[in-house]
């Protein structure tokens, strides 16, 4: 199959991601070990389409003696997950759901829980 090859030039328009999550989202987990869990978006990184999802993904790092900390060891980090295997719990219903879309009567966007209705933009 041949790919059209994308032209980069003044006039491209940025297709702008927009990531479904956001700071401070309650999502789920969808694959992996941690499958099912619960955390709250920390960090939203649009462009790499990843998130950091308070106490999900836990890696452990090495930390240098001196510097800033007074002890060295293995501290304990987030580390970013594809938000394609994440997926919004909604605040109302509290269950994982599906968003939509919804422009507000002063033009702003809105998301909203396709299950229940509830907007989660406010
Ligand atoms: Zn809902």
């Amino acid at each position: 199959m041949i790919r059209a090859k994308r032209i980069e030039g003044k006039n491209k328009v940025e297709k702008k991601k927009h990531p479904f999550v956001k700071k401070n989202d309650k999502v789920i987990v969808l694959v992996g070990k941690e499958k099912g869990k619960i955390g709250t978006v920390l960090k939203v990184d649009g462009e790499k389409g990843r998130a950091i999802v308070e106490k999900i993904n836990m890696v452990k790092r090495h930390a240098r003696p001196g510097g800033k900390r007074a002890q060295g060891g293995i501290i304990e980090k987030e580390a970013p997950i594809h938000i394609s295997n994440l997926m919004l719990v909604c605040n109302k219903c509290a269950e994982p759901s599906r968003t939509g879309k919804r422009i507000l009567e002063d033009g702003s966007k809105a998301r909203f829980c396709k299950k229940c209705g509830e907007l989660l933009d406010t």
